[in-house]
């Protein structure tokens, strides 16, 4: 099987619509959506429609799904997530939001080699940043690849009896082959709001057969998102932070 993976698209419809046209129907047989498709963008209902539409094999909620459906009060998040999360919940129509509620916490195991979640396996609002943080990850996974989001920061932590090594994926296109022996921890990075000073959509796939999964990063048109957030009367500064990739 062959799987598009998409987290944290945070209601930006065009960085969405950019990655799949960068990854086209016949390049990928199922999708895995790692949560986080709502909250800060101004697309909400367009994007969770979208979503829906590819009939995917699994979309677990993130932090701000869970917000933004009423299921968590959003009492952790900063003032501007705060507001985001009310303006999506107003926003959301009966039937989108009464789906985020139904959406499943991670982790949730895809076959025998993969697994996803939003934070951790361990936690799905728990932080993966530093090495610590991911060997405790490996040591809650129970499985060879364990996809996360959360952090906005595309990451590759591998593990094996010899090796223990973090790398930031770089550049347009990076493919990291599935060696038997080594386990992967790894996060694609954001669709909708990347945090890692590269503005452009991030994605992967995940080639079963081939053992190999590629991360891509695509540009979109980040004017006309920004546009969206200011006129729906969102802070600024979520429309700003697309321009920077912060
Ligand atoms: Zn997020």
């Amino acid at each position: 099987m062959r799987y598009l993976i998409l987290s944290d698209v945070h209601a930006n419809l065009e960085a969405l619509d950019a990655v799949l046209g960068a990854a086209p129907r016949d390049t990928w047989d199922r999708a895995l959506v790692l949560g986080d498709l709502v909250g800060y963008g101004a697309d909400p209902n367009e994007v969770i429609a979208r979503v829906r539409a590819l009939d995917p094999l699994a979309v677990i909620r993130g932090n701000h799904d869970k917000a933004a459906c009423g299921v968590d009060d959003a009492a952790a998040f900063n003032h501007l997530a705060r507001r985001a999360a009310e303006w999506t919940y107003e926003t959301l129509t009966d039937q989108h939001r009464v789906w985020l509620r139904n959406l499943p916490a991670g982790p949730v195991v895809i076959d025998e080699t993969l697994e996803i979640c939003h934070g951790a396996p361990f936690d799905e609002d728990a932080y993966i940043f530093d090495g610590r943080d991911a060997a405790r990850a490996f040591d809650t996974s129970t499985r060879q690849l364990c996809l996360f989001g959360h952090t906005h920061l595309p990451v590759i932590f591998l593990h094996s009896d010899t090796r223990f090594e973090g790398t930031v994926p770089e550049g347009e296109e990076f493919t990291l082959p599935i060696e038997t022996g080594v386990r992967y921890l790894v996060n694609p990075g954001s669709v909708g709001q990347p945090r890692d000073g590269d503005p452009r959509a991030a994605f992967a796939v995940y080639d079963g057969p081939h053992r190999s999964l590629r991360l891509r990063r695509v540009e979109y048109a980040v004017a006309a998102a920004q546009q969206k957030i200011t006129a729906a009367g969102l802070p600024p500064s979520l429309a700003n932070r697309l321009g920077l990739g912060r």
